[in-house]
């Protein structure tokens, strides 16, 4: 880069936890005084673009960043059960000729960034003169997994829950196939194949950018780091996470409330932009939230008995209430001490908040980082894509937070949602999650700024 100026071409897949890391990412190097960079987003769609999309895209300075969306494509063909990944894959692999004309219109481009599933607009670098590099919106120990697989693929026949040895990864927690992200779970279907597809381009990327950082994750950095032949070098720039105001200074329901509420009391539920419980799961977590007597934030979706990731491509729900399937008088029961919010949060000021002492969480990277840069210990309750190696490095590689236990059902019980904050050894792990955590967020200098005591929602 000796030019005084560039500008760089991102093109996010679809998926809010791709798009929020990414904008940050621009921010980032928008305010670097070194070099001055400009910056052309241009966003493959599958449907209009949503309010999160247009708010995320929203807050980037004008006049260093424009933003495009693309004619949506359709999916139509594809079969009712398609994973999240295959559609994910191929909204920009169909957005190829769109994205063509778009990058060739921003003559200044020199260089191109894709997210995890974009590798497929490498094949315009060539062509177009860019520099093709890669921002990989999730751990270290997820994109070692993505270096391994093509290998895992040549050397394992059966499907990998069945391997009777957990998978190693350099510098990482040893991880049980069954633990593996999502669409690796069945290597027949097209979600396995994509993933594959891109593993195997990761190499012809100049560079990858990984959403994480030493303090958190060092072993795997460092092996990640080691030079290989044919291998891009890979740079920590994490944590990214959204500023507390990008998301506009308006008052908010959520937030007026929390304003009322003791320090450090309230436990924040949220499953990020895409997770959804089925109806008997939500039930079971009005009645332990209910149980619990803590006070509580949560963000509830309409329940989804088929995907765990229902709101993926459209956080809105349409028409459907979610209050609607709440039990009776829920409500009504906890109006003093909980909240209820349809849908969607303004989850970064409510981390932010004093009044916010814990987070259960569907263990998405970009909530955990949000999580870790502002103190808030968590409860991991791991839902799809690579959520639960997510939650297996926080509790058995860092041990630093606690999991609720799913009965033989599948289903985590009212009970255990009740009683996982306040059990002996999740008290104990619930403290070292806030210590660690505020350690990291001060050893990163990010925003760790209030309350140093700040423990799970001791008062009630
Ligand atoms: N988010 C939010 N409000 C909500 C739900 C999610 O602001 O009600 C944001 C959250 O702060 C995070 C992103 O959406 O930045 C979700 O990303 P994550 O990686 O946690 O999960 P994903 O949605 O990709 O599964």
């Amino acid at each position: 880069m000796e030019e005084s100026q560039t500008h760089i071409v991102i093109v996010p897949t679809p998926g809010m936890g791709h798009l929020i890391p990414l904008v940050e990412l621009a921010k980032r190097l928008i305010n670097l005084r070194t070099h001055r960079f400009t910056f052309s987003f241009i966003i493959p769609t599958q449907g209009p673009a949503t309010e999160a999309q247009r708010a995320a895209v929203g807050s980037l300075p004008s006049g260093r960043a424009e933003c495009s969306f693309l004619p949506p494509v359709s999916m139509d063909d594809l079969p009712p059960d398609a994973k999240i990944e295959t559609k994910i894959a191929l909204t920009l692999a169909r957005s190829l000729p769109a994205l063509r004309a778009a990058i060739r219109a921003v003559a200044r481009a020199r260089i191109l960034i894709v997210d995890l599933f974009g590798t497929d607009a490498f094949e315009l670098c060539l062509e177009l003169g860019l520099r093709p590099y890669i921002f990989y919106p999730t751990t270290a120990m997820c994109l070692s997994f993505f270096f391994q697989l093509p290998q895992l693929d040549s050397q394992v026949s059966c499907e990998f829950r069945e391997l009777g040895e957990p998978v190693e990864l350099p510098g990482c927690v040893p991880v049980q196939g069954k633990d593996l992200l999502d669409p690796v779970q069945e290597r027949t279907n097209d979600a396995y194949k994509w993933v594959l597809h891109h593993a195997k381009r990761y190499r012809l990327a100049e560079g990858i950018l990984v959403n994480s950082f030493t303090e958190l994750e060092k072993e795997a950095i460092e092996a990640l780091k080691r030079p290989e032949p044919g291998k891009p070098p890979v740079y920590p720039v994490g944590p990214l996470v959204q500023a507390g105001l990008s998301e506009g200074a308006e008052r908010c329901e959520s937030l007026e409330w929390l304003d009322e509420q003791p320090s450090g009391s309230v436990l924040y539920v949220s499953f990020g932009s895409g997770g959804t419980l089925s109806h008997d799961q939500l039930i079971e977590l009005a009645h332990g939230l209910e149980m619990s007597g803590l006070r509580f934030l949560w963000v509830v979706r309409s329940p989804n008995d088929k995907a765990a990731n229902a709101t993926y491509f459209n956080t809105s729900q349409g028409a459907m209430n979610p209050l609607d399937y709440l039990p009776k008088g829920f409500l009504e029961r906890t109006k003093r001490r909980g909240l209820v919010v349809p849908t969607w949060a303004p989850q970064i000021r409510i981390l932010s908040h004093e009044s916010t002492g814990g987070f259960l969480t569907h263990c998405g990277w970009n909530s955990i980082l949000e999580a870790v840069v502002h103190g808030v210990p968590l409860i991991a309750w791991p839902l799809y894509a690579e959520q639960k190696m997510n939650a297996a490095m926080l509790t058995e590689g860092l041990k630093v937070a606690i999991r609720p236990t799913a009965l033989e059902t599948g289903l985590v019980g009212r009970g255990d949602i009740a009683t996982v904050n306040s059990r002996p050894n999740g008290t104990v792990g619930i403290k070292r999650v806030g210590n660690m955590f505020r350690r990291t967020a001060e050893a990163v200098g990010t925003g760790f700024r209030r309350n140093p005591d700040r423990k799970m929602c001791m008062r009630r």
